[in-house]
């Protein structure tokens, strides 16, 4: 195949190009980071989305069937024959009325794209297949990446299963069980480092420029290349209709970045005629986007953001030896390496940004899990902030909005149990003394075993069982649930 990619720097000024042929994790000239460039070719491209629809009757086919390429005309940089797939991608977007209607929305108006569903778990795998497709390229047999625990675990399985050794870098006593025990189990030679997730990306990146190991984070531009499938996946589940906000939490920043790349490419392509609104949310023990953009006002400006002011602020953590501490492990980042790609995503999508706390984050985690959806807190970052963004007019509650589920629910059971019985989590900062319970808290029922004692804890009578066997449901009674209130 006749590639139309390469590597571009992301600055305006350098615009420095390079073959994808290339292994870079920078500019070679400016140090800037990279993005992946197409010389499109219309004819070669589908008049409109709908035409990917012709997919869905190939699933025999992998690259049809996994969700990332049978998009592959809108990311041509790989022969088909170099493909790392698993299957990814086999998420879509539900419709989440009755917690829409729980935040105030309109009907129908509230749209969760659930990328929990992904091999490993979390939405990582759309990137992963990307960035193992470019490493198998390049001929790559070592692949390495630092992590707060879900890219490593893609990482993990990707390599497995694809004859790539796995190293990954992770904080000490940050990561979600769920995701070292994949890292783990999948094979990858797991260094504990003690420091944070800042700290472990530094040294990756040294390690692997030193070493020649294949850098798997998100400063791989190939890996966002494969992000920007969840957003054709929401256009697809809304029958190729844009929605009026994309909510997405914000950590490294990879995954905003590459939605503002997908639809600056749409809408250049002239595949859609608008562009939805991005909605960013940090946690508030993790927020340096949100201090540089609605404090520091730095903006895009054409891609000469304000570099000096970005700077001050990093010194400024230095120097009071600032740590990020969020109960989202997963955003738990304070020098988000895609922080001039997310300005532009920002730019592109006419974004916003917006900070939740820990407590609002477990809160939103809890309603969506009431409603049948099971995610990971820093998932749940994204409904904590559309709670806020209706509270104070920014989004209206007529308007469509999809939020990114990131990560499964059972990535993190601790943050989950902790909830619901008041068990402190390891990655607490300081256990309360007195256990403390969420609004939503489902406590386990202590019973001896004893038959009547059972009965009696069930709080249930032989009335109420036949009522609603009669009907055939049960009621699970949302309507107990405390309404939110702005
Ligand atoms: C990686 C991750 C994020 C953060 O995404 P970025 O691209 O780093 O901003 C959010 N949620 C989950 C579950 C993740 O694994
Ligand atoms: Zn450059």
């Amino acid at each position: 195949m006749k590639t139309i990619a390469h590597q571009q720097c992301l600055s305006p000024a350098c615009n420095a190009t390079y073959d994808i042929g290339q292994t870079l994790t920078g500019c070679q000239k400016c140090g800037e980071l990279l993005d992946i460039r197409y010389d499109w070719d219309k004819a070669q491209l589908p008049k409109s989305l709908k035409e990917f629809e012709k997919r869905w009757h190939n699933r025999r086919f992998p690259l049809d069937h996994s969700g990332v390429w049978r998009f592959r005309d809108l990311l041509p940089f790989a022969a088909d024959a170099m493909i790392c797939t698993i299957g990814e991608g086999q998420t879509f977007l539900q419709n989440a009325q009755c917690l829409g209607h729980q935040l105030g929305m309109w009907p129908g108006q509230l749209y969760l794209q659930y990328e929990g569903l992904n091999p490993s778990g979390s939405f990582k795998d759309n990137g992963m297949t990307a960035a193992f497709t470019h490493a198998r390229i390049v001929g790559a047999r070592h692949v390495a990446c630092a992590s707060t625990g879900n890219t490593s675990a893609s990482l993990a399985l990707y390599a497995a299963q694809n004859g790539f050794q796995g190293i990954v870098f992770i904080g000490s006593g940050k990561v979600a069980f769920g995701k070292l025990s994949q890292a783990l189990d999948y094979g990858a030679k797991t260094l504990q480092i003690a420091g944070d997730f800042d700290a472990c990306l530094r040294r990756v990146r040294d390690v692997s420029a030193q070493l020649g190991l294949y850098l798997m984070n998100s400063v791989n531009p190939f890996r966002l290349e494969g992000q920007k499938t969840i957003m054709y996946r929401i256009l697809e589940g809304l029958n190729w209709d844009v929605p009026d906000w994309i909510v997405v939490p914000g950590g490294n920043l990879g995954n905003c970045s590459a939605f503002g790349k997908a639809f600056e490419e749409l809408l250049a392509l002239g595949l859609i005629r608008k562009v939805p609104r991005l909605a960013i949310i940090n946690a508030a023990g993790a927020n340096t986007l949100n201090t540089v953009v609605n404090k520091l006002r730095v903006t895009w400006n054409n891609g000469n953001p304000d570099s000096q002011k970005i700077k001050a602020l990093y010194a400024e953590m230095d120097a009071a030896n600032y740590h990020p501490h969020t109960i989202a492990s997963a955003i738990e980042i304070s020098r988000p390496v895609n922080l001039k790609k997310a300005l532009r995503a920002l730019h592109i999508m006419n974004g916003i940004v917006a900070e939740v706390t820990d407590k609002q984050i477990l809160e939103a985690k809890a309603l969506i899990g009431r409603h049948g959806y099971g995610c990971e807190p820093a998932s749940a970052a994204t409904i904590a902030g559309l709670v806020d963004l209706l509270a104070n007019g920014t989004i209206s509650r007529r308007q469509r909005v999809a939020c990114v589920l990131t990560g499964h629910g059972l990535k993190d059971p601790d943050a989950t149990v902790h909830y619901h019985t008041g068990i402190p989590t390891k990655n607490a900062k300081q256990p309360p003394a007195e256990p403390t319970w969420g609004r939503l808290a489902n406590k386990p029922i202590q019973v001896a075993d004893d038959l009547p004692s059972i009965i009696a804890a069930l709080g249930m009578s032989q009335n109420t069982l036949e009522n609603s066997e009669s009907t055939g449901y049960v009621e699970t009674n949302t309507a107990n649930l405390p309404f939110i209130e702005y």
